[in-house]
């Protein structure tokens, strides 16, 4: 990889504070990649720099909370390793530090006899994963487990749960500096180029330079921009998708006890409106799946000049628009219509009624997407030289973050012994 550094710094004298290793982005992937560095080489400092003030303000503190089992990953893919391994280490973790968790588990439904076949091929490669304990559920077994939800077969997935990722991701950045009092988490502090000097490194951010020998990127919903700097990008390009939620009013919380799931489509990465208890005892309907307008804009109509030309721009996301024009449009018309959303959980819970349900604050995925509109599947890192950018961290990516977190530090050859 090779930095081009902008010419505004090319000829700057850089005074700067030193760190062994600087981590770029703490959300969870990033908290917990500089966690398990500080581990692995306790003498070390680091820094763990953010641009927001307060951690999780991205993904992590915008998703649906769920420990994610691993069942639908294809096998031997990072994610299914991965999330298998890191629901073990997150659940260990959440113990430890007593971060509210459960591990309820969740049912996968079957509404129509179409979707039984689609179910089987899950519960297949639920075995081929080994996903503990699944079984499946008849109708009246399903009304047992969630009254108000009607099914004619389903999967029950016991070691899925539900955790509060926020308090995890405040946890792990926490620890750096209880290892080593010289690494710290930096918060209002953008990142915006490295100037390269054989393998001494100047990171150039908007609170101050940082020399350093290794950076390594975790920043989400940025990363290609960032990968794009160290020409490292990989032709890939990351495409918002914004997730809209609804909550249960108080009055209809009992009507969900733990996670209900539709049948996900196979041909989309996303699992498809579901209902989800949530750790406060709320629950949450969601998320859709819509292209933003905005990487990091939180309204239906958040627009950002800069992030809609450059995804326009970028002929993959046209070749996905095509493939999958008609479930695009579904879905933005669900964005812009309650009862339609509704309409589409009705199909799971047939007495739910509009007036149960409320708009709570949306999530938007960073997905990244290839030159021919394919979305990448699975976790990608790359490195080189000393600097590690983690290209695509989507879902189960916070309940992995303790696996893929070792991954990084594994791939980035850190520190020899
Ligand atoms: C709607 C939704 C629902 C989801 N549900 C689940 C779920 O139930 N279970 C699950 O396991 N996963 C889920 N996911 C996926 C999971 O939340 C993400 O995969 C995970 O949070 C990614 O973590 P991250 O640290 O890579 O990204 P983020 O949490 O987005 O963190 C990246 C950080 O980098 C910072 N940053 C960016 N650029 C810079 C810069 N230049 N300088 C400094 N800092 C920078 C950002 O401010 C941000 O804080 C969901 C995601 C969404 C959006």
């Amino acid at each position: 990889m090779q930095t081009k550094l902008s010419t505004k710094y090319q000829n700057q004298n850089l005074k700067s504070t030193h760190f062994d290793c600087i981590v770029v982005g703490a959300g969870i992937v990033g908290a917990a990649t500089a966690y398990k560095l500080q581990l692995k080489h306790p003498a070390k400092s680091i820094a763990l720099l953010e641009k927001e003030a307060k951690i999780g303000m991205h993904q992590t503190g915008r998703n649906s909370g769920v420990i994610h089992s691993g069942i639908y990953y294809t096998p031997d893919s990072y994610k299914a390793k991965n999330c298998r391994m890191g629901r073990e280490q997150i659940v260990a973790f959440a113990k430890k530090y007593k971060i509210p968790y459960n591990v309820c588990g969740k049912i996968i439904v079957v509404t129509k006899n179409s979707e039984l076949k689609a179910l089987e091929n899950i519960y297949l490669r639920g075995i081929e994963n080994k996903t503990p304990g699944i079984r499946y559920l008849d109708s009246e077994e399903i009304k047992k487990k969630e009254p108000f939800i009607e099914g004619i077969k389903a999967i029950f997935v016991p070691s899925a749960g539900i955790i509060d990722y926020v308090a995890v991701n405040v946890k792990l950045a926490s620890l750096i500096s209880k290892i080593n009092p010289k690494s710290k988490l930096i918060t209002s502090c953008k990142y915006f180029q490295t100037k390269q000097d054989g393998a001494k490194k100047t990171v150039i951010t908007s609170n101050g330079n940082f020399s350093t020998e290794k950076i390594i990127f975790c920043t989400g919903l940025q990363s290609d921009r960032n990968a794009a700097k160290d020409q490292a990008s990989m032709n890939l390009q990351i495409i918002g998708f914004r997730g809209d939620y609804y909550e249960f009013r108080p009055k209809s919380r009992h009507k969900i006890k733990s996670l209900v799931y539709p049948v996900p489509d196979p041909k989309f990465p996303f699992l498809g409106v579901h209902f989800t208890k949530m750790i406060d005892e709320n629950v949450e309907c969601g998320p859709n799946a819509v292209f933003s307008f905005a990487r990091e804009g939180y309204t239906k109509t958040s627009f950002n000049f800069k992030d809609t030309w450059e995804a326009l721009s970028f002929k993959g996301t046209w070749k996905l628009f095509f493939k999958f024009w008609r479930k695009g449009l579904d879905e933005y018309k669900r964005a812009f219509s309650k009862r339609l959303f509704v309409k589409e959980l009705q199909k799971l819970m047939p007495k739910l009624e509009t007036t149960d349900v409320t708009p709570c604050e949306p999530g938007i995925r960073a997905q990244a997407i290839d030159s021919n509109g394919e979305m990448v599947d699975d976790f990608k890192i790359v490195t080189k030289d000393g600097i590690t950018h983690v290209l695509n961290a989507p879902s189960p990516a916070a309940t992995a973050c303790l696996a893929i977190a070792d991954e990084i530090v594994e791939v980035a050859l850190i520190y020899s012994k």
